[in-house]
């Protein structure tokens, strides 16, 4: 049995890398594989996951379009599809949008008629054509001439004020902490998530450790009798899994394992979300646990944008 602290992580790093590489990395928490990550290996892993409908995976690839249109009629059938999953902001003709590849796709797929839908998946097909190639319209997608798009920058959006800037600009956060308080965050319904799978994970692996990991509980003092309670309790229960495994599947399997197992988990919001998460998850009626990761979090995001967060 291993024992670690929790911790997080910000995923800043990931804004400056493509749509492909920034989804494979997020999607290969579940599995546990980043080991297979290589020079190569986005476009067959991305394109996978748009083939196989594994849509969550892509909701970590956001991406935010300027948009010119020259025509009243096309912004306003736009908002009659009532689009649930981009943030748009719009004044006349003039629009910014942003969204996942998943939002863009579906809006495509349910609403191919759309031309402001159409001129934006055309401009996004032209440059990552692995994502739509298989369900672009039959007729195709021809650039609408009274419709202009460009991606906005990461720099610009960064330069956006503030309402706006909360509203479009995303980050993701990976946490390593317990899955109670996992099962807490995924409850903030805006965000996107991507979890290390117990159903694929088999802790029994030699790439594991062969053992399971647990996050150290911050109730109780090291040498205190209650961790000892905690300790066996742990001891006892990867003994169970560890036996388990030995004739059923790891989803089988995990059906003993505590809420102190360790999880990874990616949560990708835009400010805005993450400051409503922080309302809720740094006041003193949060899980203390909560707060172990949540106030020192709020801190970092407070010195990256001190507009947002102070
Ligand atoms: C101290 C604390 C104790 C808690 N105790 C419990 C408990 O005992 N049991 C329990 O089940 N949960 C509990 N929760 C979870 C809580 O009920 C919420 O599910 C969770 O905090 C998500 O927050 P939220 O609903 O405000 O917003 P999010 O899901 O983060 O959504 C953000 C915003 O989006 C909007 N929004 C999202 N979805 C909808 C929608 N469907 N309709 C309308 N507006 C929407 C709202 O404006 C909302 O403010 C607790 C949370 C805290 C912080």
């Amino acid at each position: 049995m291993h024992i670690v602290s929790p911790s997080f992580e910000v995923l800043d790093n990931l804004d400056q890398e493509s749509l492909a590489v920034r989804i494979e990395f997020c999607g290969r928490i579940c599995y546990k594989s980043e080991d297979k990550i290589d020079q190569n290996s986005a476009l067959p892993f991305v394109t996978k996951m748009a083939e196989h409908g594994h849509n969550s995976v892509l909701e970590m690839g956001v991406v935010t379009l300027q948009i010119h249109c020259r025509d009243e009629h096309k912004v306003t059938k736009l908002f009659f599809t009532q689009p649930k999953y981009l943030h748009i902001d719009h004044r006349g003709g003039e629009l910014l949008i942003t969204g996942s590849v998943r939002a863009f796709r579906e809006m495509l797929m349910f609403h191919p008629d759309c031309g402001m839908v159409r001129a934006m998946c055309s401009y996004l097909n032209s440059r990552h054509p692995y994502f739509f190639s298989t369900i672009l319209p039959k007729n195709g997608l021809q650039d609408d001439p009274t419709i202009s798009v460009t991606k906005m920058e990461l720099a610009d959006i960064d330069r956006l004020p503030p309402e706006k800037l909360a509203k479009h600009r995303h980050i993701g956060v990976k946490f390593i902490v317990n899955r109670a308080i996992t099962h807490e965050i995924v409850r903030h319904r805006p965000c996107s998530f991507l979890q290390e799978s117990q159903r694929y994970c088999r802790y029994s692996d030699d790439k594991f450790g062969s053992e399971v990991t647990f996050i150290k509980p911050m109730f109780f003092e090291k040498d205190s009798p209650e961790y000892s309670i905690w300790h066996k309790a742990m001891l006892d229960t990867e003994q169970m899994y560890l036996q388990l495994l030995e004739t059923s599947s790891p989803q089988a399997a995990r059906t003993v394992l505590p809420n102190s197992c360790k999880t990874e988990l990616i949560v990708y919001a835009n400010l805005a979300e993450w400051r409503h998460i922080f309302n809720l998850r740094t006041t003193k009626a949060a899980e203390p646990s909560m707060r172990e990761v949540m106030i020192p979090l709020h801190e970092e995001f407070k010195s990256r944008f001190p507009n947002i967060f102070s």
